[in-house]
């Protein structure tokens, strides 16, 4: 595989979505290519990143009391 062809294989490698087949080859690359390899690095960086973020926000209670109360006024306009 060339350089090309690997470069977008390369989210894949490091998130391990890639098949066994495939591993090996973007492997080997990595390890003769600098610039995969520093593309690898960064990937890895980024993941780690996303990895800390909690998996998911609430909003704060005020946030829905509003929404609820909005609701309910939309609701009364509307006569429901
Ligand atoms: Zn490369």
């Amino acid at each position: 595989m060339t350089h090309e062809v690997i470069r977008h294989l390369l989210d894949d490698y490091v998130t391990g979505e890639l098949t066994e087949d495939a591993r090996s080859p973007v492997a080997d690359h990595i390890a003769a290519c600098e610039i995969c390899a520093a593309e690898v690095e960064s990937l890895k960086a980024i993941l780690a990143r996303a990895a800390d973020l909690p998996k998911s926000i609430d909003p704060p209670a005020e946030a829905w009391s509003n929404i609820r109360s909005a609701i309910s006024h939309l609701l009364e306009l509307l006569c429901i």
